[in-house]
Order: C-alpha cells, then structure tokens, then sequence
C-alpha cells in the first residue's frame, strides 16, 4: 500500500515552533483533514507534506520511500490554495491544461485531458471562459481540475472552501467528497470548520499549538474525545471543573457520579465535559445525578432547543429535541436537571485548553 507516513515531524521557524513533532500515517485512498484553530500548524504541516517547506526535523515516506527531500515538482502531489491560485489570463480549460503542457504532455492530447478533467468538475460549458468570468463555486471546480490535471499520488487542499459562501461550501464538500471517492485518491484537506471536516474525511487530525492532540474517524472524535481541548473544540460541551472523591466528581456542594469511575487519585484536579445533547431534563425519578436547576434562556432553533439553565454547579446548556409533544419551557421555570453518569467525561485538568 502506498501509505504516506510522517514520522517525528516538525518545523521550527526561528525559535518559534511550528508543528512540534507529528507522527502520522495517511492510508492510501483516505480522505484525511487537519483540523484545529487559527495558527495551530496545520498548512506549516500540510506545505512540508507538499515539499514547499522543508521539514527542521523527522522524515516523510510514500510507500516506504523516503521522500524527505525530495523538490515538490517531483512529488506528484496535486494542489488547490486558499485563494485557488488560478490564472486570469488563461481560460478555463487553459488553466487545467497548463501544467500538463509544461510537463511535456502534448498540446493535443493536454487538451482531450483538459476536455476530461473538465467532465469530471461539471465544467464543460464553461471551458472557455475566462477565470473572471467565474462564481467562487467554479472556480475552485477549476483549481480542482488542475491539480488533478497530473494524475497526483496524493492531493492536498488548503481550505480549498474558504472563499465560497456557506451554501455553496456545504455543496462543494459533499462534492468534492464523492469525487474523491471515485477516483480513490489519497487526500489531505486543511480546514478549521469541524463541520467540513466531519462532511469529508475518513480520518480527522485535531492539532493545537503545533501538537498532533487526537487522530480518528468522525464518530471517535465527536463521542471520544482525547482530552478537554478535543471536547471543546469539536462540537458543543458543557464544562465543569472539580476533584476526585472515591470514584465520583465533587463539584461545588455535590458530588457526581460518572461511569467508567473517575480513575484518577482522590483529590486530582479534573475537568468534567458533558455534550449539551446528553443532559436531561426527563422526570423519571430512578436519574442519578439530579440537580435543580432554573431556566434563564430559551433559544428556539427549529427541531431543537436550547436551554440554559442556572445550577448550583455553574450554567449549564441543554439541547432539547422537539418532538410532537414539545414541552413548554419558560424563562424562571424550576425543573429538574438530569446528568447521567455516562454521558460525563473526564480528564485530566492539566489537558484544558
Ligand atoms: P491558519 O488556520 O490561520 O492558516 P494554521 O493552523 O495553518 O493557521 P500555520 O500557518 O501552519 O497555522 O502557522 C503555524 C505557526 O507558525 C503560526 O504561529 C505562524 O505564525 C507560524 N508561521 C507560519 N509560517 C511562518 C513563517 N514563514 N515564518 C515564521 N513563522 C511562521
């Protein structure tokens, strides 16, 4: 398998450090995103992978090979930028044939390829306009094009939807998702939207501050969380911060039962996260972990809602489902909250972000 694998790594500039030390395995085929907040070295990383940055430290192999320092322009890795990088003199299916012409390919045949490449973006009516001429839609089609234009190994995008609005974002990634499945290239997608990530990718890297923080599927990511910076930052979670009594969270004036046990040594310091989805606000009267709270917000979003409420353990966001017998909830209602233990996670307070 032609796997393209990182093994320790990193990029200092200066005495600033980039990306610390990424280990890191790409199969063949997968749709991977690198995923974290603004400066967290993800395209530092993504530009190494590309051979546009040359790695301080640690080594890159494609399928054993090692491709360490090996010129980006022989690494057959296709590309699209942020901004698409497209050329404005050029028209459509001159912008995709380019790189095949200065590769040698012959004008001829980088046409038909052109023509090709062209069917496969939906862009064949607009061959001969020129890049101007375009919406932000077609011209990251374009850029796609083109980078597929060589028949990459692997294909890396630079939050390739960053320019497009949020509709046509939402279009673009299902799209470029079932393209990339068809043609089963492996590809490495930078994004800060968790969203699109977890739209496209087999596999999510979450980094922060230069550090690989978890690697895994979606589903892994959003219901496992690694640590308190994960749970954060993927998704919606409620935080509370306490120490260890005998297996259960004291937290304020109570203690919370969580399941698995709390692991770590009474009096460790934790910080406990709970998706605003897994609270209740049911009245079965069995529930562990029931707290009084009291309504201070009601914000209506469609099939949801979300309420805020007021606990003796800090606020508390509850998202709750409408259904045909929708509940009434109003601003000042005393009601019983409901934490079950399994929906609690725990870490380690020295991991929050
Ligand atoms: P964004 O989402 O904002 O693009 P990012 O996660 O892609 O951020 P990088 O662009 O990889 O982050 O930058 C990582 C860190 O390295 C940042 O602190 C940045 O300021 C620094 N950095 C990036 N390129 C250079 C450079 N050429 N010289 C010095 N520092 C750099």
């Amino acid at each position: 398998m032609a796997d393209l694998v990182l093994q320790n790594i990193g990029k200092d500039y200066g005495s600033a450090r980039a990306v610390g030390s990424a280990n890191l395995t790409f199969r063949e085929g997968e749709l991977a995103a690198l995923l974290g907040p603004s400066g967290c070295g993800k395209t530092t990383l993504l530009r190494m992978i590309a051979g546009l940055e040359e790695p301080s430290r640690g080594m890159i192999t494609l399928g054993g090979r090692n491709i360490t320092n090996l010129p980006a322009h022989k690494r057959k890795f296709g590309m699209v930028f942020q901004n698409f990088a497209l050329f404005p003199h050029l028209d459509v299916s001159e912008n995709v044939a380019y790189a095949l012409t200065i590769a040698g390919v012959a004008k001829a045949e980088a046409a038909e390829r052109a023509h090709r490449l062209l069917d496969l973006v939906q862009l064949q009516p607009f061959a001969s306009r020129r890049i101007g001429e375009l919406s932000g839609g077609q011209r990251q089609r374009v850029a796609i094009a083109r980078a597929l234009a060589q028949e990459p190994d692997i294909f890396l995008l630079d939050e390739p939807m960053s320019a497009l609005d949020a509709k046509l974002r939402e279009e673009m990634q299902v799209e470029l998702r079932l393209l990339q499945q068809r043609l089963g290239i492996t590809t490495i997608v930078v994004t800060h939207d968790q969203r699109e990530a977890m739209t496209m990718a087999d596999t999510i890297v979450v980094m922060s501050r230069g550090s690989v923080e978890q690697v895994g599927p979606p589903q892994t990511i959003y219901h496992r969380p690694a640590n308190a910076f994960v749970a954060d930052f993927i998704g919606r979670a409620n935080f509370f911060d306490g120490v260890v009594e005998n297996g259960t969270v004291r937290i304020g004036p109570r203690n919370l039962s969580v399941s698995p046990a709390a692991s770590f040594i009474d009096g460790a310091a934790v910080r406990v996260a709970c998706r605003p989805e897994k609270a209740c606000l049911d009245e079965s009267d069995s529930a562990t972990n029931r707290l009084p709270a009291r309504i201070t917000f009601v914000r209506d979003l469609g099939p949801v809602r979300d309420i805020h409420l007021e606990t003796d353990i800090g606020p508390i966001i509850v998202e709750y489902a409408i259904g045909e017998s929708a509940r009434p909830f109003a601003v000042g209602d005393s009601i019983d909250l409901i934490l079950p233990p399994e929906a609690l996670q725990v870490f380690p307070e020295e991991a929050a972000a």
